[in-house]
Parts: structure tokens; sequence; C-alpha cells
């Protein structure tokens, strides 16, 4: 097990700042996602960690020695990318035990570490085929197996899944989660898939532009999504420019009591905490699309004033294309500047309008 810090850590690529002043430390046995839009600088800072990119600034130490200076290999980092490169030369079992040889391990100590991390991956049996034998799943598992079979004390990887179909990457990842509590192995995960980051993570890290914007527990991020660009990155989200005017939020014919100043801010409401009510005549919004998921029925619609808003409901609600419905959101948040500045407790069942209640900044 290994705790790794990083401590102002940035790399600038000519003008661009790929990464730029991160800090981040992340504990022993612990698995964060770097999670971000593509370009945001997940990938170099995790190249960092790995030895494979030099920071512009900043270190980084591992169990509390300064490793910045230190090559790869001399590093306890073990790195999977998304593109397996196995050799496709040698079969499965020649592929896993290529770094013990370098290493010079005595050869029944290769044979059963080698074997013990096919077995880990699930590929136990399979040491005799070549890589093109083998499908774009099991190759990624080769590819996990020969970084295992090094004991490296944090492992990292690089969207290692991401060409691989969604049902075999979601098997893939709690296999990854489930060797990770085995070996107690402290992980880094780069992903752009905000469901692999929810479902793996035990903390997440969003990236934008270089800067780390938000780490925490995923349903922290879920649920306290500190800027308006989280907020609309994580989940579904409903982010609607509105306006505070007396103690009143009004957006898209969304009136809400909050104590604010007066100015322009953004109310973010889920879909999932939006209630909806039948509305008399044209008064409201209207359906204009109801997709059934079985579990819950996903409902856009659109405002008066020709807005976009999606809400979950209900199955048995039984909401149809053309109705009219006024929206009432039983806990919303609010973004200014991109900033938080507001978020309200969790189903407080406010009534609108009500502008009686008081909201109180978290
Ligand atoms: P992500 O992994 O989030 O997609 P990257 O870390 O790959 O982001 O890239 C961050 C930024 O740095 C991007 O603007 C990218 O174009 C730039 N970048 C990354 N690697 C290089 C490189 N070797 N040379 C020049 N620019 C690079």
């Amino acid at each position: 097990m290994a705790k790794l810090e990083i401590r102002n850590l940035s790399r600038a690529f000519g003008s661009t700042r790929a990464v730029d002043d991160v800090s981040l430390t992340v504990a022993d046995g612990e698995l964060v996602c770097l999670l971000g839009p593509s370009g945001s600088g997940k990938s170099t800072l995790l190249r960092m960690m790995g030895g494979f990119e030099r920071p512009s600034a900043g270190s980084i130490f591992i169990d509390g020695q300064d490793v910045t200076e230190i090559p790869p290999e001399r590093r306890p980092t073990g790195m999977v990318f998304q593109s397996h490169a196995l050799w496709t030369h040698m079969d499965v079992f020649g592929n896993v035990a290529f770094g013990l040889k370098l290493r010079r391990q005595a050869r029944h100590e290769i044979q059963r570490r080698a074997e013990a991390a096919l077995e880990m991956v699930g590929l136990a049996g399979y040491g005799k085929r070549r890589p093109n034998e083998l499908s774009g799943g099991q190759q990624q598992r080769v590819a996990l197996a020969r970084s295992l079979v090094l004991e490296p004390k944090i492992l990292l990887l690089d969207e290692p899944f991401a060409s691989l179909d969604q049902h075999l990457r979601e098997r893939l990842r709690e296999e990854v989660r489930d060797i990770q509590h085995r070996a107690g192995i402290t992980m880094v995960f780069v992903t752009h898939g905000q469901d692999e980051a929810l479902a793996l993570a035990d903390r997440i890290a969003i990236m934008r532009d270089g800067r780390l914007e938000q780490i925490g527990r995923p349903d922290t991020i879920y649920r306290q999504p500190k800027t308006e660009f989280v907020a609309g990155f994580i989940g579904q989200m409903n982010l609607l420019a509105g306006e505070v005017r007396q103690g009143t939020l009004a957006a898209s014919g969304i009136s809400l009591p909050v104590s604010l100043d007066e100015g322009l801010a953004t109310l973010a409401i889920r879909p999932e905490d939006i209630s909806l009510q039948k509305a008399i005549g044209e008064d409201g919004a209207v359906v204009h699309r109801v997709t059934d998921f079985g579990t819950h029925l996903s409902v856009e619609l659109r405002t008066l004033q020709g807005l976009r808003l999606k809400a979950m409901t209900e199955p048995a609600q039984g909401w149809v294309a053309g109705m009219y419905a006024s929206v009432h959101p039983r806990k919303f948040s609010v973004y200014r500047d991109g900033r938080l500045c507001a978020l309200t407790a969790q189903t407080s069942g406010i009534e609108l309008p009500a502008k009686s209640q008081q909201l109180e900044p978290a």
C-alpha cells in the first residue's frame, strides 16, 4: 500500500497549461478517479504520477519520498494504458512474465507470479494463447495482469476500458474494484465517463482546463457540486438562467424564495428533484417527450419561454406528450459567477410561490 501526494504540480506544453497547479493526496488503498472532459489534463497528470511526463513545476511524493525526478521503472507505480500494446510475437504468459524476467526473478517465481496475476484477472489457463486469439476485453485483462504481476504499490490506469463495449466495461470495472480490495492497491483511474467514476471511485477529482475543480466522495460531488461546471458535468441537471429580485429567484417561469443579493443567478435542479403536477389549461410547461425506462419516466418539458427542462417521475404518473404540467422543485441549488451560493435541504417540499420561506446558503 502507498500514499501518493501531488504538490502544486504543473505541466505546460508551449502556451498550453495542460496541468495547472494541482495538489491532491491519494490515501493508502484508495481509488481516486480523475474525471473531466477531453483535454482537461487528466492523462498528463496521470503520466506525471507514473514518471512518463516531466512536471514543469511542483513535486510528487510516494510514502513521503520525493519521486519527482525518478524514472518510471524505478517508481513503485504500474501503468495500464488505453491501448494495451501487447507483444504479438509472445503468448499471454510471455507477455505477463516479461517484466519479471527483466527483473531477473527466479524461473519458478516468475511462473508462480505470472499464473497468480492471470488468475486475478480471470484468465487462468489462457497462458499459451496468442494475443490475437483473444477478444478486446481479454487483451485488456492481459494488460492489467502485466501491470499487476510487478506488484505495484500504486496502479495508474488511463481509460483502460474505453475501447470496450458498455457491458464488458461494467464487468471489468467490478473486477478492478475487487482486485483493488483484495490486493489493497492504491489506484488512480482516468476516465471521461461519469458513470464509471461514480461506480468505481472512493473519491472523484473533477478536472477542468488543467485545474482541479472539485474533489470529493461521489455522493458529495453529485449532491453538492461546488461549481456550475461540476453541476452540469455530473449526472443530469437543469441549469436555468435567472435573476434574483426582492428575495425571489425567477428562472424560466419558476419562482423560488432565496435570501440572496439581487442580480443574475443560475438555478440548478436535478430531474429527480422535480415534482410535476397536472396544470389546468395551458398554464405551466408543456410535456414534449416521455421516455419510459421501466423504473421511472423521463419527462422532457418546454417552459412557456421555450426552454427545455427534464424531470423524472414514477411510471404510474402516466405523463404523455402534449399534457401541461406545473413544475415544483423539491430541492435545488443556485450558482452565481459559476460558484455555488445556495443549496436547499433535501426534500424540503417547497410550495410555489411561497415567498415567506427563506433559503439559507449551505
Ligand atoms: P485529457 O487526458 O483530459 O484528455 P490531456 O492531459 O491529454 O487531457 O491534455 C491536456 C492538454 O494538453 C490538451 O490541451 C492537450 O492538447 C495538451 N497536450 C497533452 N499532451 C501534449 C503534448 N505531448 N504536446 C502538446 N500538447 C499536449
